[in-house]
C-alpha cells in the first residue's frame, strides 16, 4: 500500500499549496492593495490643496474680521451721534462717521473679493473629502472581509497540516526521507503523477527512455522526475 500512501501525502500536500495559494491571491486583498494606493494618492492632492487653501482662508478671515471692527465703530459712532445735543460735536461725529462707512464699504469689498477666492478653493477640498469617504468606508469593509477570510483559512490550513503530518507518518522512512527532500527541492509536494507522458508536477514531458524506465520500475522504487526531482508515483 505504499504507493496509496505517498499518493495521500501528496494529495495532502498539494491541498495545502492550494490553500496557501489561494490565501495569497485573494481577491479582497488585491482590492484593498489598489484601493490603497489610491487614496494614498488622494491624501497627496488633498494636502497639497489644503496647502493652497490655508493662506486664502486667513486673507478672508482677516478681511472679515477688519470689516466687523469698522462695523461696531460704525454702530458705536451713530449712537453717539443720535445722543448728541451739541452741534460742534455732532458735526464731527457726522465726518467721522462718514470716513468710517467709507472705510467699512471698502473692507466689505475685500471680503468679498477673498470669499470669492477662498469659495472654490474650499469647495475642490471639501469636495476630494466626500468622494474619499466611500473608498474609506470600502476600505475598512475590505479589512475586515480579509480578516474573516485569513482566519478561516488559516484554520483550514491547520486542520490541513495536521492531516498532511498523519499522511506523512504513514510513509515508510527511507522512502518519507526521500519525498522529503524531493518537496524541499521541487516545491508544493515531493511526488508527482505520469499523466500523458508528463510529469503532472512541473508538467513537462518524460523522454521515451525515462518513460520506459518509470514504467519498469520495480515495485516501490519510485524513479525521480529527470526535471523537478519529484518522485514519480507507479
Ligand atoms: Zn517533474
Amino acid at each position: 500500500m505504499s504507493n496509496e500512501d505517498l499518493r495521500a501525502l501528496m494529495e495532502a500536500d498539494r491541498w495545502l499549496e492550494r490553500l496557501a495559494g489561494q490565501r495569497a491571491t485573494l481577491g479582497e486583498r488585491v482590492e484593498l492593495t489598489a484601493l490603497e494606493a489610491d487614496l494614498r494618492e488622494r491624501l497627496g492632492v488633498l494636502r497639497a490643496a489644503e496647502a493652497r487653501l490655508e493662506p486664502l482662508t486667513r486673507a478672508y478671515d482677516e478681511a472679515a474680521a477688519a470689516s466687523s471692527r469698522l462695523r461696531e465703530r460704525r454702530d458705536r459712532l451713530a449712537a453717539r451721534l443720535e445722543a448728541s445735543r451739541d452741534a460742534r460735536e455732532s458735526a464731527a461725529l457726522s465726518g467721522e462717521l462718514d470716513q468710517v462707512r467709507d472705510a467699512l464699504g471698502a473692507a466689505e469689498d475685500r471680503e468679498l473679493e477673498a470669499l470669492v477666492e477662498l469659495e472654490p478653493a474650499a469647495e475642490t477640498t471639501a469636495a476630494m473629502r466626500r468622494e474619499a469617504q466611500p473608498l474609506a468606508a470600502r476600505r475598512a469593509e475590505l479589512i475586515a472581509t480579509l480578516a474573516a477570510l485569513e482566519s478561516s483559512l488559516d484554520e483550514e490550513i491547520a486542520a490541513q497540516r495536521l492531516a498532511r503530518e498523519a499522511a506523512a507518518a504513514r510513509v515508510d522512512g527511507a522512502l518519507r526521507a526521500r519525498y522529503e527532500a524531493a518537496l524541499v527541492r521541487a516545491g508544493g509536494a515531493g511526488a508527482a503523477q505520469v499523466h500523458e507522458g508528463r510529469c503532472d508536477g512541473c508538467r513537462i514531458a518524460l523522454s521515451p527512455l525515462d518513460l520506459d524506465r518509470w514504467r519498469h520500475a520495480p515495485e516501490g522504487a519510485y524513479p525521480e522526475c529527470p526535471s523537478c526531482g519529484r518522485l514519480l508515483l507507479a
